[in-house]
C-alpha cells in the first residue's frame, strides 16, 4: 500500500517537471484549496500512462485515471474545528488525443471510452493505431480531459515512433484479377466508402473486447503475406500499381473455418467486389477486425459474437490469388499489426 502511495505520487511529481505548461493550463484548474473554505472543488489532475515510444503498426494505448483518495493515518487530521471537507471526486467526462508531428501537422485524433479498472475513482483508455507509413521520428501526443466537476486539463507528451521493417514483393495478376482491380465500377468506390465510414465510427459503449486476440484459424497455416508489405501488382497489359498489404494472409483451403478474434459486434456480413465474403467485427470504440475472402458467412449483421466463435468458412472470393484468410485489425481507422495484439492486450488489466 506505501510503496503504492509513493509511487503515485512519483508520478504526480513527473508532471509537474516535465509538464510545466500544464500547471499554467486550464486556468481554474489550479486554484489552492486553501483560498477558500467553500472551494471544495476536486482539482488534482488526472494520472496518465502513456508508452514514451511506439513503432510503426503498432497500437498505441493511452490509460487516464483520477486515483482514489489517500487513506489518513488512525488520529490524523480527522475531526478538528478548522478541518476542511474533503472535496467530492469527480468523474471524467471525456477525453480526446491529438498526434502531432514536430511540423505541428494533425496525424491522427481518436477519442476516450470509460473502462473502470480496480483501485481507482475512474479510468477511462484512448486507442490510436500508427499506421505503417507513419514516418519514424519525434511526435507530440495533446490530451483533453474534461472532469463533471467542469475541471480541463490540456498536458502534452512527447512520443517517439520508430521505425518497422517491411517485405516488399511483386504480385502477377492474370487477367481476370487485371481487370478486377483496374476496371472502373461503381460499386467498388460505394463499398470503400461504406467500409471507411463503418471503420471510422466510434461508440463510446461498445466495449466488448480488452484483452489479447486469437488466431482466427487452427494453428499451422503458412502466412503468405504480412502486415505491412509493400506490394507491387504487376498487370497483363504490363501496368503496374502499388499498394500497401494491411493485414497478414494465411494459406487456408477452401472450407476451414475461421473464427472470431474476439468477442464483439458483427457490423459487416456481406460480399463486396474486392475482398469476397467479408465480416467486420468491433470490439472496442474504434477498434474493428476484418476478414476477408470467405467461401461462406455464418454470422449476421448485429449479431454479438464471442472470442472463438465460427464466423464462416476461408475460400477464394474477390480479388484473390489463390485461397486464402485475409485477417486485418483496424483501430481509429488505421491498420495495425496483428501479431502485437496477440501478445499483448489492448487495455493492460491493471494501471
Ligand atoms: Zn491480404
Amino acid at each position: 500500500m506505501r510503496i503504492k502511495t509513493l509511487r503515485r505520487c512519483a508520478v504526480f511529481l513527473c508532471f509537474f517537471f516535465l509538464s510545466p505548461a500544464w500547471i499554467f493550463s486550464g486556468g481554474s484548474a489550479e486554484t489552492p484549496p486553501e483560498s477558500s473554505p467553500a472551494a471544495a472543488v476536486y482539482s488534482r489532475p488526472p494520472v496518465l500512462k502513456i508508452p514514451g515510444s511506439v513503432i510503426q503498426g503498432d497500437i498505441l494505448t493511452v490509460l487516464v485515471q483520477i486515483p482514489l483518495p489517500e487513506a489518513k493515518q488512525e488520529g490524523a487530521g480527522s475531526g478538528g474545528e478548522h478541518a476542511a471537507a474533503a472535496p467530492a471526486l469527480p468523474t471524467i467526462r471525456e477525453v480526446s488525443a491529438e498526434l502531432t508531428g514536430s511540423a505541428g501537422k494533425k496525424v491522427l485524433s481518436f477519442t476516450g471510452f470509460r473502462y473502470p479498472l480496480p483501485g481507482a475513482a475512474d479510468t477511462w483508455a484512448a486507442l490510436g493505431g500508427i499506421s505503417s507509413v507513419q514516418e519514424p521520428g519525434d511526435y507530440s501526443l495533446a490530451l483533453r480531459i474534461y472532469y463533471d466537476n467542469g475541471q480541463e486539463f490540456t498536458p502534452c507528451e512527447d512520443l517517439k515512433i520508430t521505425a518497422r521493417g517491411f517485405i516488399r514483393e511483386e504480385i502477377p495478376l492474370n487477367e481476370a484479377m487485371s481487370a478486377l482491380r483496374e476496371d472502373p465500377d461503381p460499386r467498388k468506390a460505394a463499398e470503400a466508402r461504406e467500409l471507411w465510414a463503418l471503420l471510422s465510427r466510434v461508440n463510446l459503449a461498445s466495449v466488448y473486447h480488452a484483452g489479447r486476440l486469437s488466431l482466427p484459424i487452427a494453428e499451422g497455416f503458412r502466412e503468405t503475406s504480412f502486415f505491412g508489405d509493400r506490394r507491387t501488382f504487376l498487370y497483363t497489359d504490363g501496368g503496374k500499381a502499388y499498394s500497401i498489404h494491411y493485414g497478414i494472409d494465411y494459406a487456408t483451403p477452401r472450407g476451414t473455418p475461421v473464427h472470431a478474434a474476439a468477442t464483439g459486434k458483427v457490423v459487416m456480413a456481406k460480399n463486396r467486389v474486392l475482398t469476397g465474403f467479408s465480416v467486420v467485427l468491433e470490439h472496442l470504440p474504434g477498434v474493428y477486425s476484418l476478414y476477408y475472402h470467405m467461401d461462406k458467412l455464418d454470422v449476421k449483421e448485429g449479431q454479438m459474437v464471442s472470442a472463438g466463435d465460427c464466423l464462416g468458412e476461408s475460400g477464394f472470393t474477390g480479388l484473390a490469388t489463390g485461397p486464402h484468410l485475409h485477417w486485418e485489425i483496424r483501430v481509429a481507422g488505421n491498420a495495425v499489426e496483428p501479431k502485437t495484439l496477440m501478445s499483448l492486450p489492448f487495455i493492460p488489466a491493471e494501471f
